[in-house]
């Protein structure tokens, strides 16, 4: 049996390397040893398998999840919470390391741990994030700040202004222009060489190369009150800015709310959230395709809401939600992964293996 499924395994790869038009599997080669130039870390937060599969039947029954060739899962406590939240989580992803809630990329003993970033940058590669939450929100956050709490927006702000991330897309402009101790950090970033927005229309990816979109707001609209594909569009944009940069890249792009539709148990701003999600997995798939050396590793940092799909109807694919918590769960999440190296990525692992494997798949060690 075993060699059966090794052979077809190597047939699949000589029709890979046979014929490069035939479809999607022709056009990238998922060997491990395949070296990759770019990678774009895709975050479902708080997006479990059930919030995957109630997304999927609201688009009849189909699905960009099932583009993925690769699929692994993931452990997701903290270093002392069976529950993490998303600064541990993502700081497990951007660090390699378990930290406590709400550390955003330092240690236990709240010292400085190094981002992937902060070593892309030392290695000549660009970087950014483009997120459907405030961008000083612990996720994008744990990737170029260090702060020992996610709720220090405002010195998060100062620290993303400082860091080297040259393309950034995310609410909250507030924390960079009305602070408390009334700095302007718009200023700053312009002195930085930024172009900064507050709309995506006015992203120029010809005219310059590195770009901030803040939007206003703090408490940011959920999908269908934003602009239309934002995630999307944000995330395409940033990408083709930073291969426009000609550099090699890392790009960080996070459907943030399914997270907050999971904390109000609310199964119709889930499916809104998931619809958007997938728009933007869509979007990445392709232009990473075309591109043929970018790496797309989704997954989530959490499960939240402890969804269950109860009930539902199959002539009209709809689905029932049932929540056993108004947090976050323990339970595994799925990891998918598309494009060369992503092989590594199957298997069941720790999240901190995430940054593992990003490594490796840079060739980084
Ligand atoms: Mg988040
Ligand atoms: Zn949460």
């Amino acid at each position: 049996m075993t060699c059966f499924r090794l052979s077809l395994v190597g047939l699949a790869l000589l029709a890979v390397s046979g014929c490069r038009t035939a479809g999607l599997l022709s056009a990238v080669d998922y060997r491990a040893d395949k070296p990759v130039r770019n990678v774009i870390f895709v975050v479902g937060d708080g997006m479990g398998l059930a919030q995957i599969t109630a997304g999927m039947y609201a688009r009849d029954n189909t699905s960009v999840f099932e583009q993925f060739p690769v699929v692994g899962l993931i452990k997701t406590h903290s270093s002392d919470q069976l529950i993490t939240d998303s600064a541990a989580g993502a700081t497990a992803f951007s660090c390699g390391q378990k930290t406590y809630n709400g550390a955003i990329a330092v240690d236990s003993n709240r010292l400085p741990l190094r981002t992937i970033f902060e070593e892309g940058d030392e290695r000549g590669y660009g970087t950014g994030v483009v997120v459907s939450s405030t961008i000083t929100h612990a996720t994008p956050a744990a990737f170029y700040a260090h702060d020992e709490s996610r709720n220090n927006y405002e010195a998060i702000a100062e620290d993303l202004v400082l860091s080297g991330v040259d393309v950034g897309i995310g609410y909250g402009k507030e924390q960079f222009s009305a602070r408390t101790d009334a700095r302007d950090l718009l200023a700053i970033l312009n002195e930085r060489g930024f172009q900064v927005q507050d709309n995506l229309e006015a992203f120029d990816v010809r005219k310059h190369e590195r770009q901030m979109v803040l939007l206003p707001g703090v408490d940011p609209p959920r999908a269908n009150e934003r602009p239309k594909d934002f995630l999307s569009r944000g995330a395409i944009l940033a990408a083709d800015q930073l291969k426009a940069n000609r550099e090699p890249f890392l790009l960080v792009v996070e459907g943030s709310q399914i997270d907050w539709a999971g904390h109000a148990n609310d199964t119709e701003y889930l499916i809104g959230e998931m619809l958007d999600f997938e728009v933007a997995l869509e979007s990445l798939i392709r232009w990473a395709e075309k591109d043929g050396e970018t790496l797309v590793v989704v997954t989530a940092d959490h499960e939240t809401g402890g969804l269950a799909l109860t009930d539902g109807d199959l002539d009209q694919f709809s689905v029932v939600g049932s929540y056993s918590t108004k947090n976050h769960t323990a339970v595994m999440v799925p990891v998918f992964a598309f494009g060369p190296a992503a092989t590594l990525f199957s298997g069941m692992y720790d999240n901190t293996a995430i940054y593992t494997k990003l490594r490796m798949a840079l060739g980084w060690e």
